[in-house]
């Protein structure tokens, strides 16, 4: 990908947002706000609306996303914004979007369940919640999500 997508994804597709910002987009996203409030945002921040609200489906600087299933969405979303489904990012935190940091392992003993301390030796955490990732097992699942899907 040569530039990160910079993007506000509406409260009905919450899901969606959590995968993009895996892949590597930049994601806003707040179930708090109404749709006209994050268009304000989006257009604000210089971001491309992600929306199901056909209300905005021929709004410029919107992406109106046709599919209910997550994965028809994704598929469509990375068409439209050029992400590579083989390249798993894991440059952002799936739940708040800043962006993650490798930490040394003995920092994170208390904080990851036992079985997973135990069994990996790379982790890194979100410089905005704090939570913490095992990339290798994340990566995994995601690896599993998207080659369920036809790109
Ligand atoms: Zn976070």
């Amino acid at each position: 990908m040569d530039e990160t997508p910079r993007l506000a994804v509406d409260r009905m597709l919450m899901r969606l947002a959590r995968w993009l910002r895996l892949l590597g987009a930049d994601v806003i996203a707040d179930a708090s706000l109404t749709g006209a409030e994050l268009l304000r945002i989006a257009r604000t921040d210089n971001r491309i609306l992600v929306t199901r609200d056909k209300r905005l489906r021929t709004a410029a600087d919107v992406f109106f996303v046709e599919g209910n299933a997550i994965r028809t969405q994704l598929r469509e979303a990375v068409r439209r914004f050029g992400l590579d489904p083989r390249v798993i990012a894991l440059t952002r935190c799936s739940r708040c979007n800043a962006v993650l940091s490798m930490v040394a392992r003995e920092l994170v003993s208390r904080r990851v369940p036992p079985y997973v301390f135990a069994s990996h030796d790379r982790f890194a955490e979100c410089r905005g919640c704090g939570r913490i990732y095992w990339p290798e097992t994340h990566r995994a699942r995601m690896r599993a999500m998207l080659d369920s899907i036809a790109f």
